[in-house]
Parts: C-alpha cells; sequence; structure tokens
C-alpha cells in the first residue's frame, strides 16, 4: 500500500534535504500517492479520521481542488487571507492576523511555492516570520508542493519554505507531485510525507496512512514510480552528461526559465502597445501561471473575440505562452483592457 520504497526514499530528499536528519532519524511516515492530488486527499482522510473536530485553513484563493478534496474527506473549511487584488501581490498583514486568531493548534495549508493560482510566493523573510507565528500558535502546517523545480528552476530553492518550517521544529505535513517538474501527469506519481515525535510514531502514522490507502486504491503504480527512482538514483550514481541534461529538464531549468522569459515579453510588449495599466505583477509573480487580474467580463471577450482561453478569473496558464503567440496575446490582453 505504501507503494515504492525506493521512490519514496528519494523523493524524501527532494523535500527534506539530501542529508535531512530528520530522514536519518526515521522520523518521517511517507507513502507513495496518487500524485499530488492524492497525497492531499490522503491527508485530508488521515486529518479526518485522527482529529475528528479539526478544520482546515486555505488560502484565498487556491487551487480550486483544494476545496473538493477537503470537502469530500468531510473536514470543515476555513480560509485565510492571501492575495490582495489591488498590489496583485501578498496580503501579508491581513494573512499574519488570520493566523494569529486561528483557534491554538488549527491546520494550515500552505503552497510551499508557485502558488496556484496567483503566483504569489511569500519572500523568504515573509516564511520566516509565518513560520513563527504558526510555531508560537502550535498551527500544523500542511504543505502542498506541486511545483518543485518548476518555479525558480533549482528545486532546492523552491523547497525553501518547508526547509525553514523545519528549522524552527514544526511537525509539517507535505504532498509533493510530479506530474509537472517530471512530466508524469498520466502516470499518477506523487508522495505523503508527515513528520512526527520519533521514530515509533512515524511506524504508526505510516501505518495508517496504509490503513486508509488500502480500501481506497489498493496500492498506487508502479510503472511511474520505477521511471523517477530510476532516475533521481541514476544521477548520483553516474557522472554522465546523459543525466545531467536529463535531471536539468526534470527539473524544469529551461522550462522555468522559459517561462520567466515569457512573463518578461508578455510585459514589454504590454507596455510597448501604449497599455495605461500597470503589469508588473506579470513578471513579480511566478510559477506556472499568471494571475492577470482580468474581469471575468474581459476574459469571456478574449474567448469570444479572439480565441484565447483561460480560467474566468483571469489566469493564464504561461506553459501555453511562446514566441510565436505572445504578440498576439498582448494585442488582445491591450484591446479588452483598454
Ligand atoms: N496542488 C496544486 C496547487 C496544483 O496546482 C496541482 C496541479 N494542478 C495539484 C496539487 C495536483 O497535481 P497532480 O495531482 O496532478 O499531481
Amino acid at each position: 500500500m505504501g507503494g515504492s520504497v525506493k521512490m519514496v526514499e528519494e523523493t524524501l530528499k527532494l523535500a527534506y534535504g539530501e542529508n535531512s536528519d530528520l530522514i536519518k532519524d526515521k522520523r518521517i511516515a511517507a507513502v507513495q500517492a496518487l500524485s499530488g492530488t492524492g497525497a492531499c486527499r490522503l491527508f485530508a482522510d488521515f486529518q479526518k479520521r485522527f482529529s475528528p473536530d479539526s478544520q482546515i485553513y486555505i488560502p484565498v484563493p487556491t487551487w480550486s481542488n483544494h476545496h473538493n478534496i477537503w470537502r469530500d474527506a468531510h473536514v470543515p473549511q476555513r480560509t485565510f487571507h492571501y492575495y490582495h487584488p489591488e498590489t496583485k501581490g501578498l496580503d501579508f498583514a491581513s494573512l499574519m492576523d488570520d493566523i494569529k486568531n486561528a483557534p491554538n493548534g488549527s491546520f494550515f495549508l500552505l503552497h510551499a511555492c508557485a502558488h496556484n493560482p496567483t503566483g504569489v510566493d511569500p519572500t523568504e523573510e515573509q516564511w520566516k516570520e509565518i513560520s513563527y507565528q504558526m510555531k508560537v500558535k502550535g498551527h500544523f502546517a500542511f504543505f502542498d508542493m506541486a511545483y518543485q523545480g518548476f518555479a525558480s528552476g533549482d528545486p532546492e530553492r523552491d523547497a525553501k519554505s518547508i526547509r525553514i518550517f523545519l528549522e524552527d521544529g514544526h511537525l509539517i505535513g507535505c504532498a509533493q507531485s510530479y506530474a509537472k517538474n517530471m512530466g508524469l501527469y498520466g502516470q499518477r506519481i506523487g508522495c505523503l510525507s508527515v513528520v512526527c515525535e520519533d521514530e515509533k510514531q512515524a511506524v504508526a502514522v505510516k501505518s495508517q496512512l496504509q490503513q486508509l490507502a488500502r480500501p481506497m486504491y489498493s496500492n498506487p503504480p508502479v510503472h511511474g514510480a520505477l521511471i523517477v527512482s530510476t532516475i533521481l538514483v541514476s544521477r548520483k550514481i553516474h557522472d554522465l552528461e546523459y543525466y545531467s541534461a536529463i535531471i536539468g529538464s526534470l527539473f524544469s531549468q529551461g522550462m522555468a526559465d522559459r517561462i520567466i522569459g515569457m512573463r518578461t515579453t508578455l510585459r514589454e510588449n504590454l507596455e510597448k502597445l501604449g497599455s495605461p495599466l500597470s503589469w508588473e505583477h506579470i513578471t513579480k509573480q511566478i510559477g506556472m501561471f499568471c494571475y492577470s487580474g482580468m474581469t471575468p467580463e474581459q476574459v469571456d471577450r478574449l474567448t469570444n473575440e479572439f480565441h484565447i482561453y483561460m480560467t474566468r478569473n483571469g489566469r493564464i496558464s504561461m506553459a501555453g505562452v511562446t514566441t510565436g503567440n505572445v504578440g498576439y496575446l498582448a494585442n488582445a490582453i491591450h484591446e479588452v483592457t483598454k
């Protein structure tokens, strides 16, 4: 039920660090999960079973499936402030207030990097303050990390939020996914981990996670897990250019750079067209999505008049923007936002 031991072992090193003491001390309960979604759902079910009266605090906005996942696990949801529509950045003051005002020992869902849908991440300093305050309140942080390596191109850098929490001695939960960074969406390969007080507790927690998995899907798929573990292990054994080339693209340096480049080009194009609006947020945000600030009506015009498709909250998938269509996109955005 726990899936590939090797894959899980290598996956934990990515999130917690190659030389993590938590791994050495066997303090992390972890199982292979059905990609990031499955990891979140397994955790939500675990939360319901072992903390039946608890709630989950979810950022506004968030990936819409978070609401469905915790709803179907029958965990009541609360929200916390995250995005500021006017600055198109983080509403840090309100976020901190919400952390302070939540009952001690609350569960908080945090996006480890490349927040979906906003592309707005806290700075390192802000993560430190969030971690500190959550420690003071005894909150439990559950990190959803669907884009490690996809935000900055560097998996270590993208795990910074988690590392800050670990330095502060938090016991965290973490959902990892290989859908984006390894392009394995269809394989449903991921991992759920929970940091425990000690090895004994980790054994118990892992056993309970497996109990939850058994009647739900029995065991996770093996093929994609072999792809992941083969590559992650190979990169250490073979110092070959071939492997570094694969790893480079796996952890999306090229993809991350391409998206960051497209952000700059889109912004420059809009500015060249003489748009009076500020498009600074396009380059400030990070990851696969740009939360453009366009209204549902403006998005409808893009769809109907220009055949450009995005979610009605104005979220552009930057992965779909290319050198070939960025000019057309900028023109269309300018037309509907004039
Ligand atoms: N969490 C977030 C924030 C996401 O954006 C996604 C992908 N859309 C997921 C989890 C789930 O990804 P998957 O199940 O494909 O790994």
